[in-house]
């Protein structure tokens, strides 16, 4: 039999029927070792009826309850951590909270390296060769190199995102790279500072994870860095769930490694077809078993064949995370694409505003930060606000407040909506 991580790299050229034989395998082993192996499930199937065996199908994974953020903040490590585990020994790590209450999950070894491993096949799947080193822009603490790093393949050099543009410039000068790997949001502001700097800098092509990748955003960086972006759905919960290939139309789900549902408005799922909120299942977490987890992520999947040969079916990212909606007194709900990209076209990119972040306090009331670009005038202020009172067109207060920088959260993330208002159903 073949070891699973090598199937890592197998399973690219599996057919759909194939791969889907491999999620039904994983899916019955992993619902029999729920119940019997951690508590928050046992008891969740019992509530619910449900025999461990009569998960056998794709289809049957529907009588198994979503499970949402809070059953994890109420749960862990207790009660959804398995008993085989001890919590202390697995790898644990935490969302930023920047889409709620923060929640932590628990990885096994095992898990650790398959995740690793597909991350690693997707970052072939952009052409990168194994010999080749990634600039790897991104928040500390950085992890030890691995065996192989130092054995000088998959080289990584790290950046922090808590450096300044400048400062990122001249350290990517530096080193021979061929990837940059980093948040669109840092890249953004990397980009602006290219025509300005004397630094030649050339990567082959941009990996950009961790947060929204607007087209607007996209266009500018591929521009500027004259090379092409490859998009990757990462979470802390799942590591890389899909990524583009070099068709860049949609991301493929890596679909051997987990089922990827998505619910759409009437509560009903699909694996295949639509749009809606995503639900996970990861297939390879023993220490701590995620199966139907509505992540807080909505978008689209489709299944169809893709120019590149692979199986895998792809998914597109929508407006954002769920809470960077907008709610308005009137009930209608706004989406942060359509807010960036409104703001994005007239400032951000004529330098007359470095950074800002909008925070809807209350229903009707936005605190909006600023930092001045170079060609910042106080006339900005009331075009900025009447842009966003526009695109709101709703009568709401925006208060504007100047300031020297914007600290990104703990993850390096600048969170540029946030909403402190519940979405009312
Ligand atoms: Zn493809």
């Amino acid at each position: 039999m073949t070891h699973p991580h090598v199937s890592v790299f197998l399973n690219i050229n599996k057919d759909y029927h194939s791969l889907q034989k491999i999620q039904e395998k994983k899916l019955r082993f992993l619902a029999n070792y729920a119940y019997n192996k951690v508590a928050y499930y046992n008891k969740v199937f019992k509530i619910y009826d449900i025999k461990p065996n009569n998960i056998r199908t794709l289809g049957d994974i529907k009588k198994i309850p979503i499970l949402n953020r809070m059953d994890i903040v109420k749960n862990y490590p207790q009660s959804i951590v398995s008993k085989s585990f001890n919590v202390k020994k697995c790898y644990e790590r935490s969302t930023s909270g920047s889409s709620g209450i923060p929640i932590t999950v628990a990885f096994d070894n095992f898990s650790v390296r398959n995740y690793e491993l597909i991350g690693i096949r997707s970052l072939l799947l952009t052409g990168h060769k194994i010999l080749d080193r990634i600039a790897y822009i991104w928040y500390p603490p950085f992890r030890k190199d691995r065996l192989y790093e130092r054995l000088g393949i998959l080289k990584k050099t790290y950046i922090s995102v808590d450096n300044t543009p400048e400062l990122i410039l001249e350290k990517l000068a530096k080193i021979n790279y061929k990837t940059i790997y980093c948040y669109p949001s840092v890249l953004f502001e990397i980009a602006k500072k290219l025509d300005n700097s004397n630094y030649k800098i050339k990567p082959k092509r941009i990996i950009t994870q961790g947060e929204l990748l607007t087209k607007e955003v996209r266009k500018f960086i591929e521009e500027k860095f004259d090379c092409k972006t490859f998009n990757h759905y990462g979470t802390t919960e799942f590591y890389i769930i899909a990524s583009e290939c070099r068709y860049h139309d949609g991301m493929h789900v890596n679909m051997d490694n987990l089922i990827v549902e998505i619910k759409n408005k009437d509560g009903n799922t699909s694996i295949d077809y639509g749009k809606g909120s995503f639900i996970i299942t990861g297939l390879t977490n023993k220490a701590m078993p995620l199966i139907r987890y509505e992540i807080g992520d909505i978008g689209s999947i489709k299944n169809e064949k893709c120019n590149c040969g692979l199986e895998f079916p792809k998914i597109d990212l929508f407006e954002g995370r769920n809470d960077d909606f907008i709610q308005l007194p009137s009930g209608k709900i706004i989406g942060p694409r359509k807010i960036a990209t409104n703001l994005y076209k007239i400032f951000t990119f004529t330098n007359k505003i470095e950074k800002y972040r909008i925070v809807q306090n209350m229903t009707e009331k936005f605190i909006v930060d600023i930092v001045p670009g170079n060609k910042f005038n106080e006339n900005v202020i009331t075009e900025f606000k009447n842009i966003l009172q526009k695109v709101l067109e709703e009568p709401v207060t925006i208060k504007i407040k100047i300031k020297k920088n914007i600290p990104k959260n703990l993850h390096g993330k600048l969170r540029s909506i946030e909403s402190k208002v519940k979405i009312r159903e």
